[in-house]
């Protein structure tokens, strides 16, 4: 029995949807391709440890190496194979994760000081990333490149230079903008007012990133079990039982990491994270003289809708990655539901339409109530870390390293973000059920503001 060849379709294709019957996507992520996730069966696991992880994406990992280097020994369990979340299907953008708010707006919100001390914070957490890479020499292409941000509409220019100059003021943020007339040396598009840019933000490859901390943490002896979901975490007088598909384990401590991934296992924390989906296309290779002139910056890009999208080149390829929200309406191994996607691409490279679409996949985000990250503990002595709100790189390793110190009880665990309340949605299945909704309307609401 023949297969039949998978033809790629062109962007035109894909977001016009006039499409051969054979047209298809390697459904699974890029970075899959230098990184698969391990597929191993699960083996026996240890009965004892001092620290079971639950999530074995950044954060885990992250966490388990800090434990490990102080002495611990530690279990990380994930349902599936090991970094089958978001860690390995992301953008790769790096940032200080300063952009969930306007700054004016988190003081409104926070007051002025712990304003002032979150976003400092955030700008931690990208030279803790650099220094953690240096340190654990893994390669994985991290690159200070900068991120530039395009203006859909002439006012949100002066909406972001504002807001640029607060986060000057405010946390001493280096960045500057980019007039409409001088943006093709950013990127060759005529669809944005201008911009801003922050040079200090960066790239890597997730999945060189995720496999290069998970081999850190297997060479100090940590244990990362894969297919082994933490189905129950019972206290008993000396510490927990984890029961997980694949046995059970006594541990002194356990920290939760499964951001947009939480399932039900502990409610405390189901009720205050809401999964988003995030969806991503790569290109084929572009043509040299065709790519070369794109992007000339060579930075991250995304822009400044309610409903963003994300873009950069592909690490040492001519491929673009493009990212944005998924599609409600189609199952994620189908090609409607990357449509949208190449719509948006075109908008801004209009000139790409013959170029061929080769992956398509999808992940989730963990989205809670404030908008910002949590980590602490449960009333009956559970460590977590999570809520990114897509903004995850920098700022789960970074989270995972300080609720590991938090554990250890090292002062250097402390925070900006420890004396947060942590909120529940209000009506939290609702909620979930209502993000497609909210994205519709926040999509109208973007297409009408044109
Ligand atoms: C498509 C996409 C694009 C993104 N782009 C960017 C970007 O460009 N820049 C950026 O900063 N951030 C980005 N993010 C966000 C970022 O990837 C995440 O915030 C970050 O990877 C979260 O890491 P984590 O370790 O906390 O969770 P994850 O990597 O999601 O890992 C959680 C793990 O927990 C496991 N798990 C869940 N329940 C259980 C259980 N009961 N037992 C065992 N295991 C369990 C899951 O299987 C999963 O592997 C993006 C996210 C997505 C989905």
């Amino acid at each position: 029995m023949s297969s039949k060849p998978i033809a790629h379709p062109t962007l035109d294709q894909l977001a016009t949807g006039r499409l051969a019957a054979s047209a298809s996507l390697t459904y699974r992520p890029y970075w899959w391709e230098a990184a698969a996730p391990r597929e191993t069966p699960p083996s026996a696991l240890p009965q004892q440890t001092d620290v079971v992880v639950v999530g074995s994406g950044f954060t885990g990992l992250s966490a388990a190496l800090t434990l490990l280097r102080a002495g611990r020994s530690v279990v990380v369990l994930d349902r599936d194979a090991p970094g089958f979340g978001a860690s390995t299907r992301n953008g790769g953008q790096i940032g200080s994760g300063n952009q969930k708010f306007r700054v004016k707006r988190l003081i409104e919100l926070r007051g002025r000081a712990k304003a002032e001390e979150m976003l400092r914070e955030g700008v931690a957490m990208l030279d803790y990333i650099e220094g953690l890479i240096s340190t654990e020499k893994i390669d994985c292409y991290f690159r200070r490149c900068g991120r530039f941000r395009g203006a859909i509409r002439p006012e949100h220019y002066d909406a972001i230079a504002r807001d640029m100059e607060d986060l000057r003021n405010v946390a001493g943020v280096e960045s500057f903008m980019v007039p409409r007339s001088e943006q093709h040396h950013e990127i060759n598009t005529d669809l944005f007012h201008g911009g801003s840019v922050l040079p200090a933000d960066a790239s890597l490859h997730p999945g060189l990133y995720h496999q290069g901390l998970l081999h850190r943490v297997e060479d100090a002896s940590g244990v990362v079990q894969g297919h082994s979901a933490a189905i129950a975490v019972d206290a008993t007088k000396d510490g927990f039982t984890v029961n997980t598909l694949s046995g059970q384990i006594n541990c002194r401590n356990v920290i939760i990491a499964t951001n947009g991934y939480t399932d039900g296992l502990l409610p405390h924390l189901t009720r205050r994270i809401v999964p988003v989906g995030s969806g991503q296309i790569a290109t084929e290779e572009i043509p040299e003289q065709l790519f070369s002139q794109l992007m000339p910056g060579g930075r991250v890009y995304g822009n400044t809708n309610r409903v963003f999208y994300y873009f950069r080149a592909a690490p040492a390829e001519r491929r673009i990655l493009w990212g944005g929200r998924v599609s409600h309406l189609a199952p994620s191994d189908s090609v409607a539901a990357y449509r949208h996607l190449a719509r948006d691409v075109l908008s801004v490279f209009p000139v790409l339409k013959d170029i061929r679409v080769s992956h398509g996949w999808d992940g989730l985000i963990g989205y809670t109530y404030d908008e910002v990250p949590h980590l602490g503990r449960t009333r009956n002595g559970v460590h977590y870390a999570l809520g990114y709100c897509g903004t995850g790189v920098s700022r789960a390793t970074y989270f995972g390293h300080k609720i590991a110190l938090q554990l250890l009880g090292d002062t250097e665990g402390r925070t900006a973000f420890d004396d947060l309340v942590f909120p529940s949605f209000p009506a939290h299945p609702i909620a979930k059920r209502a993000v497609p909704v909210v994205e519709t309307w926040y999509r109208v609401r973007d297409c009408l503001s044109k």
